[in-house]
């Protein structure tokens, strides 16, 4: 009898315990959905400050928001952390042409991220296609030297998570230079990372090795990648001329910005909450990453705003340079282990503000321990959490023991607009952002009430 007793206490605990859970994170839906600043903070920082790569004009304004932001926000406490980026700058627009015994046709290319400038006259050469680093290495030295590589391998339109779908194709474009340069080739293109056929090429981050001659890159658009394939089964001897003007200049001082609202039990635990405030400079970084900038501040207003206390830490971390160094998250990290801070959890949102549909942990145990809320999320969207990927930027943070968390939304558009001159403020909707926010916030709470 007294056994039953007990158990009938604990299950009314945890009902209780359940449902003032449930109505705290129906107060932050609430007030996210009808006055939430998400939508108009991104039309700011998308609109007003627009493309803001690191070192740019446009990241320094870009911090300044940041901090002015969540100051005039009053979170517990806001600080700038310094860290120094490197300064890539793209130049003069970007010319390329197929030119096959025929004909020469313009096709639409941008450099990628960090690479070299292809000097004023540009160059052109034979072009010899490849899809994979294996025919590199086929093909050989005698083959390769002196043309230009054109990786055309293209996204695994069956995969259904288009993240995987990236993740199968991006070797090309992060490792392209240095493979081909290893054979002698003179300079490489690469086929847009994106699943959509159109004309607008898609930036990103290229990587040099410094024991490798470094040999210009560029992206070209998916519609010019099909007709330069085509051009080279009907003329072998098919010609690419790319011109770029692009230059890496010394780095430059820039800040990670932090705003935190104290816990009021285990102020010494701490869970952080971030996107990267860098974004390319062909577009206005809406998407990419400005979502997660934008989701990362407002879900720590909710608490403010609603007077909602969390028992641990909670801290937004807009992180400068995921783009082309992720210098901002080796520096968080850096500074946390200096200081000896405990961080339990790290949630990153970097992939668009989509409709919410899971969380992604890197922990089995803290997946196991998490199981009973998706019950509490499900009817806003979140309808698992499961094994997965935290993000670049709370990457180095791992090492600390912190729990990597990443917010997953619906991915089907998101690499539509990646890196390219379409990632705009016009792609995301308000309604769907505005969830994203309020599901973070619910799992901050959740991980600030129980830990992890
Ligand atoms: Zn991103």
């Amino acid at each position: 009898m007294r056994n039953l007793v007990v158990l009938f206490i604990l299950f009314t605990f945890s009902l209780q315990a359940q449902e003032s859970d449930s109505v705290i994170i129906r107060k932050f839906f609430n007030e996210e959905l009808t006055k939430g600043k998400s939508y108009g903070l991104l039309d700011h920082l998308a609109n007003n400050i627009g493309g803001r790569l690191s070192g740019s004009p446009q990241a320094a304004q870009a911090v300044d928001w940041g901090k002015r932001t969540m100051d005039f926000l009053g979170f517990d406490k806001v600080w700038l952390q310094e860290v120094m980026v490197p300064h890539w700058v793209r130049g003069d627009k970007e010319q390329a042409k197929i030119i096959s015994s025929k004909e020469k046709t313009e096709v639409r290319i941008c450099a990628l991220g960090n690479s070299i400038g292809t000097g004023s006259k540009g160059i052109t050469a034979n072009v010899i296609e490849v899809k994979s680093f294996k025919e590199l290495e086929i093909l050989g030295k005698k083959k390769i030297e002196g043309k230009i590589v054109f990786f055309n391998r293209a996204l695994d339109p069956t995969n259904i998570g288009t993240g995987s779908a990236y993740g199968g194709a991006v070797d090309q474009r992060g490792s392209g230079a240095v493979e081909a340069a290893k054979y002698g080739a003179i300079g490489v293109v690469v086929r847009s990372m994106t699943l959509t056929m159109d004309d607008h090429p898609h930036t990103g981050g290229t990587w040099y090795k410094d024991s490798i001659t470094k040999i210009p890159a560029c992206a070209i658009s998916t519609i010019g990648a099909t007709k330069l394939s085509e051009s080279i089964k009907l003329d072998p001897e098919t010609k690419f001329y790319f011109k770029q003007t692009c230059e890496m200049l010394p780095d430059e001082k820039s800040y990670n910005i932090i705003g935190e609202i104290r816990g009021s039990q285990y102020p010494e635990e701490i869970i952080v909450v971030g996107g990267h405030l860098d974004c390319w400079d062909i577009c206005d970084g809406a998407s990419d990453d400005g979502t997660g900038i934008v989701q990362s501040i407002e879900a720590l207003r909710l608490f403010k705003v609603l007077g909602i206390r969390p028992k641990r830490t909670i801290r937004a971390v807009l992180y400068m340079n995921e783009e082309n160094g992720a210098r901002g998250g080796e520096k968080y990290a850096e500074v946390a282990a200096t200081l000896h801070e405990n961080h339990i959890a790290a949630i990153e949102s970097d992939g668009g503000g989509f409709t919410p549909r899971s969380f992604g942990v890197d922990n089995e145990n803290a997946i196991a321990k998490m199981q009973p809320w998706v019950e509490l999320l499900k009817q806003y969207g979140i309808m698992e959490i499961k094994k997965g990927w935290g993000g670049v930027d709370i990457g180095p943070l791992k090492k600390s023991g912190a729990v990597m968390i990443g917010y997953t939304c619906d991915s089907q558009r998101y690499f539509d607009y990646h890196h390219s001159e379409i990632d705009t403020f016009d792609k995301v909707n308000k309604r769907e952002l505005e969830l994203g926010t309020s599901c973070i916030a619910s799992l901050l709470w959740l991980i600030s009430e129980y830990g992890l």
